[in-house]
């Protein structure tokens, strides 16, 4: 069965066809590294992820990037709000490096724990690229999309015709103050700022100079720059949360198509909200946990991926302690079918069931569904025509697209005694700052084949070449 997205742009689902096969390119719009990533942002991660998985396991390769915000994303994403980035390093008297560094290392060990496999992406960071956005602009300006106001370089949305078509807005309609914020010097209630000046009262610790003055790029832009710098002017896929349709993405679009005159990208994919009470999680409002949160009261962060893929992801997604519950038993439950399955034959290994494959590779193709993926596991569980090392087979074929890491779980459970207690005694050598001695035994868990991944609540061990 062919391919097929729902595309945003055109709101229909249609066949993927890949510009340049066998690479397709995919741009997910990253976080922003002022605060520690909430469960909501991390369902937007795991769909790129699954959208990477599904690509490459219909042959494709994926060059994906997910791009880390460090500059010019404003509080409320109004053009005279604070910059976050910098607003924190205030607050918490510290660099923007730091803040910076901090969260975007703290981002890195949440993928890791939801099986997200950094390797498989790029992470350009929007302050690397300053000399990209610039120039961007210089060709914006050079085609007549700008205009210079007191406080920045904005686009003229009205010089784009197409600018209402992704987001399907009512331009006329557009209310300052409500998608859009209040600005006298802004020609058209959509614009945007493209450069930002540095206000002359306040010290940034990021700020550049531009032919139009010292400043700092404006969020968009910097997605439309690095895309584009990367992955070509024209690529396939973009993804993001349904919130950035009708600002961010409907901003980068129009930037992008203004500048190089050519379409920008293909296929538009967006996530729909993991919410709490039929509302939105977000900082904002309150109502966000974080991973380390569903950790610390004893879920799995697996648990937490089985339960994001429990859903459609064109579906709102209701977060509860009690679904979140049930998401980890299934996970669980799996895992020991698998044990169960896999124990029935220890050394025969079993054959992938075609049957099942086919309706398998039906449902993920089909616009990504994994509830469906994942109640055909349960089917096949109570298949009794089906060998337990068949079925051990076919659901670990299953899990390259899933990422339930079943296989490495069982592979965990085999971890011996003595490698459990290095491991111990290597965490006692950290907790007492003997670093030679804690170097010492990391290689030789090393030499027994083993890695240790420092985590902030300890320690993860695992074979090494594992996620
Ligand atoms: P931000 O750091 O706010 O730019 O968000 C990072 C990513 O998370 C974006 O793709 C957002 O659309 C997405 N996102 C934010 N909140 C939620 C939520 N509650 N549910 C799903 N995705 C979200
Ligand atoms: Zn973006």
């Amino acid at each position: 069965m062919a391919l097929t997205f729902y595309n945003t742009l055109g709101r229909e689902k249609t066949e993927f066809t890949a510009l340049k096969p066998p690479v397709v390119g995919i741009y997910s719009c990253g976080p922003t590294v002022y605060d520690y990533a909430h469960i909501g942002n991390l369902r937007a991660y795991v769909f790129a992820d699954l959208i990477g998985r599904v690509l490459r396991r219909q042959g494709f390769q994926t060059h994906h990037l997910i791009n880390i915000t460090d500059v010019g994303h404003l509080v409320g994403e109004n053009s005279n709000g604070e910059d976050k980035v910098e607003k924190k390093a205030k607050a918490d008297h510290k660099t923007t490096k730091e803040i910076v560094d901090f969260y975007t290392q703290a981002f890195f060990v949440d993928l890791a724990k939801i099986a997200i496999d950094r390797r498989q992406f790029e992470f350009p960071k929007a302050s690397d690229h300053v000399a990209d956005q610039i120039e961007l602009i210089k060709k914006l300006e050079a085609k007549g999309f700008t205009y210079q106001t007191s406080d920045g370089l904005y686009f003229d949305t009205s010089k784009y015709p197409a600018y209402a078509e992704l987001g399907k807005l009512d331009l006329a309609g557009l209310k300052e103050g409500a998608r859009v914020e209040k600005n006298p010097e802004k020609k058209n209630p959509s614009d945007f700022a493209l450069w930002k000046f540095s206000r002359p009262a306040e010290t940034r610790q990021q700020e550049w100079d531009s032919p139009w003055g010292i400043g700092f790029p404006g969020w968009h832009i910097e997605c439309s720059a690095m895309s584009m710098k990367y992955l070509g002017e024209h690529f396939d896929i973009h993804t993001g949360g349904i919130d950035h349709i009708s600002v961010h993405h409907s901003n980068e679009r129009a930037q992008s198509e203004g500048a190089t005159g050519q379409p920008f990208v293909n296929y538009w994919l967006h996530t729909d909200f993991l919410t709490v009470d039929s509302q939105k999680m977000a900082k904002s409002l309150g109502n966000f946990y974080r991973l380390e949160d569903l950790e610390n009261k004893g879920y799995h962060p697996l648990g937490f991926r089985y339960f994001l893929l429990s859903a459609h992801y064109r579906s709102a997604l209701n977060f509860t302690w009690e679904a979140l519950t049930g998401a980890e038993t299934a996970w669980q439950r799996l895992i020991n079918l698998a044990r169960e399955w896999k124990s029935q034959a220890e050394n025969i290994s079993g054959k992938i069931s075609v049957d099942y494959q086919k309706k398998f590779n039906s449902f993920l193709d089909n616009d990504l569904n994994t509830p469906q993926g994942l109640a055909l596991i349960w089917d096949m569980a109570k298949d009794s025509n089906l060998s337990p090392v068949d079925k051990f087979a076919t659901l670990i074929d299953f899990d390259t697209v899933l990422g339930l890491q079943i296989a490495e779980h069982l592979n965990n459970e085999k971890i011996s005694t003595e490698i459990t207690l290095l491991a111990e005694e290597r965490e006692k050598a950290r907790h007492n700052k003997d670093w030679a001695e804690a170097d010492r035994i990391r290689q030789e868990l090393a030499d027994l084949g083993y890695e240790v991944l420092d985590t902030e609540t300890g320690y993860n061990l695992r074979p090494k070449g594992q996620i």
